[in-house]
C-alpha cells in the first residue's frame, strides 16, 4: 500500500471539464468491457480522500500483469477517464467516476433483479452479474430497478447507486475490529465468494441480522459470534468481510 494521496492535498481540481483535447472522443466514449471492470476496481481501491490507487495494487485486484495494468491505464487516461500521477499511481477523473458508478448500479440491480423476480439465491448472481454489467444497457437496468420499486441496496447490503450516479456513503466497521460483547446489526457482506455467502446463510447472517460478539481470539485469531440464539466461530478473513453499525 503507497502513502498514495499526498500529492492529492491541493491540485486544482483537474478532472471536470477536460482542456480542448477532449472532443474527438466521440465514439471512445463507452469504455469497453474490460475497461469497465478497471474502472469498477480503480473506484473499489480509491481511498475516500481522493487519493490514487498504485497500479500493483490494481493488479492484483484485477489478477493481471503490470504492463497489462499500464496500457490500459493509459487508455483511460486518453478517454479522460483516469488520470496517471507518476510516481503515484491512478486516479479517476470525475467522468471516470461517474462511469464507474453506472457499472456498479448495473451489477447491483442486475443481482437484486435476479434474486427478487427470478429466484435466484443470493450466493450464485455475482458471476452472472459480472458478465450481465458489461452488456445491460442504463435503460434495461433503470426499467429493472423500476420494477424492484427503486431500491436502496442490493441483496448483500451495498448500496446502490441512483441514476444520476449518486451513492449512499455509510460508515461502517468490519466485525473483526470488535471486541467481545458488541452488540451490532450486519450491514453488508462481500458478495465474491458464493461458499462464503452459503455459509453465512446457513448461520443467518444477512444485511439487517443482529449479532452480538462473544469472545476474540488473540492475535487476529477467530472470533464467536452469537446469531439468532446459536454461537459460531468465524475466522479473521470472514469477520473482515462482515461491515457492521454497533447498536
Ligand atoms: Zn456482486
Amino acid at each position: 500500500m503507497p502513502p498514495g494521496d499526498s500529492s492529492a492535498a491541493d491540485r486544482p481540481a483537474p478532472a471536470d471539464g477536460e482542456p480542448a483535447r477532449a472532443p474527438d472522443d466521440g465514439d471512445g466514449e463507452e469504455p469497453s468491457g474490460a475497461a469497465e471492470d478497471y474502472l469498477k476496481a480503480i473506484y473499489k481501491l480509491q481511498p475516500p480522500s481522493g487519493g490514487t490507487v498504485s497500479t500493483s495494487a490494481l493488479a492484483e485486484e484485477l489478477g493481471r500483469s503490470a504492463a497489462a495494468v499500464t496500457n490500459m491505464v493509459k487508455s483511460l487516461a486518453e478517454k479522460g477517464h483516469a488520470e496517471h500521477v507518476p510516481y503515484h499511481g491512478v486516479r479517476l477523473t470525475r467522468r471516470g467516476e461517474q462511469a464507474a458508478l453506472r457499472i456498479i448500479r448495473r451489477h447491483r440491480v442486475i443481482e437484486l433483479y435476479l434474486i427478487e423476480k427470478l429466484g435466484y439465491r443470493w450466493d450464485n448472481v455475482h458471476e452472472e452479474a459480472e458478465r450481465m454489467e458489461h452488456a445491460a444497457s442504463d435503460e434495461l437496468v433503470d426499467r429493472m430497478a423500476a420494477a424492484l420499486g427503486d431500491p436502496d441496496f442490493d441483496p448483500h447490503g451495498s448500496p446502490i447507486p441512483t441514476s444520476e450516479g449518486e451513492m449512499e456513503d455509510r460508515a461502517g466497521v468490519a466485525l473483526s475490529d470488535l471486541g467481545s460483547g458488541a452488540r451490532v446489526v450486519v450491514r453488508e457482506v462481500a458478495d465474491d465468494d458464493s461458499e462464503r455467502l452459503r455459509y453465512l446463510a446457513s448461520m443467518g447472517l444477512f444485511p439487517g441480522t443482529e449479532v452480538t460478539v462473544e469472545s476474540e481470539a488473540p492475535l487476529d485469531g477467530p472470533i464467536t459470534v452469537r446469531v439468532e440464539g446459536e454461537s459460531h466461530v468465524l475466522d479473521q478473513k470472514l469477520a473482515e468481510s462482515i461491515v457492521v453499525e454497533e447498536l
